[in-house]
């Protein structure tokens, strides 16, 4: 459990006493320093990490007037000097996390804090919106952090369920090839080269193995020229013909199903090479 701690020391205290795994506070926040201090002293003495968190909203007032508004420098700035004061109490396990809503200052931020600090980050777009565009920005924004190597831990904020935030997590993480996670869906865009409703059957092929947690490659492909060749680079795949689709498996053709058929014959056989 990470306490994650907004306003009151005390809170950070009790959580602290009652056994959180790390704690999460914002000095800028916090305020005084002796209670910083306070916090400091109590994780030390359960030997628990504190996350480090700044945002643009709590900038000190002089770094903010020094660059005029939240830039990433100035979230640097700020996380630079909560992290040295922090240290200079003699604590070191720390994480730091830099949050705005905007992309491109996020990832300069951390770009910046990466450059200067090894402590581990905690990389995200914070209030990122809806869960379309939340998902675009939070994709873009820690999918390029952690394509050039930066970010340890990655939070997904939404404003829908937590659980939709947790899956494109796994996403992101799966796109990066950091994480093996359910299925890989691979399927075409469609062309006038289609017989078969492939946007139909990925978008249920999508949904119906969701709760799949094996680590599967499944291609939904609409045609038999292009088709074939994703299909059998994934561990299962479907080229579509006219009304039909050849289903693949390993590499190799198993059967022809018609289009009706195609999602449970899809099922039947994943199912078979779980159990498997
Ligand atoms: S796989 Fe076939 S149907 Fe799909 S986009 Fe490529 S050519 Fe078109």
């Amino acid at each position: 459990m990470v306490a994650d701690i907004h306003f009151n020391h005390r809170h950070a205290i009790e959580a602290i006493r009652a056994g959180a795994d790390a704690i999460r506070i914002n000095p800028g926040n916090l305020g005084d320093k002796a209670k910083v201090r306070e916090i400091v002293h109590a994780a030390k003495g359960v030997g628990i990490p504190i996350r480090v968190g700044v945002n643009s909203g709590s900038i000190p007032k002089d770094i903010l007037e020094k660059y005029t508004r939240p830039t990433a420098q100035a979230l640097f700035q700020s996380a630079k000097r909560s992290v040295n004061s922090i240290e200079d109490m003699g604590f070191t396990d720390i994480k730091v996390s830099l949050k705005a809503s905007d992309v491109l200052t996020t990832i300069e931020a951390y770009r910046l804090m990466s450059d200067a600090f090894d402590y581990p980050l905690h990389i995200g777009i914070t209030e990122a919106g809806t869960a379309f565009t939340g998902t675009i920005k939070s994709s873009v924004g820690i999918g390029a952090l952690l394509a050039m190597g930066i970010g340890d831990t990655i939070r997904v904020s939404l404003t829908s369920r937590p659980e939709d935030e947790v899956k494109v997590g796994f996403e992101i993480l799966k796109a990066l090839d950091i994480r093996e996670h359910g299925i890989d869906l691979i399927s075409c865009p469609t062309c006038g080269r289609c017989e078969i409703d492939i946007i139909k059957l990925a978008k249920r092929a999508e949904k119906e193995l969701s709760n799949i947690k094996e680590p599967m490659k499944v291609a939904i492909m609409g045609c038999v020229v292009n088709g074939p060749g994703e299909a059998k680079e994934a561990d299962i795949g479907i080229a579509g013909g006219r009304g039909n689709g050849l289903l693949f498996k390993k590499g190799k053709v198993v059967r022809k199903v018609k289009e009706d058929a195609i999602i449970d014959a899809l099922i039947s056989e994943i199912s078979g090479m779980i159990k498997r």
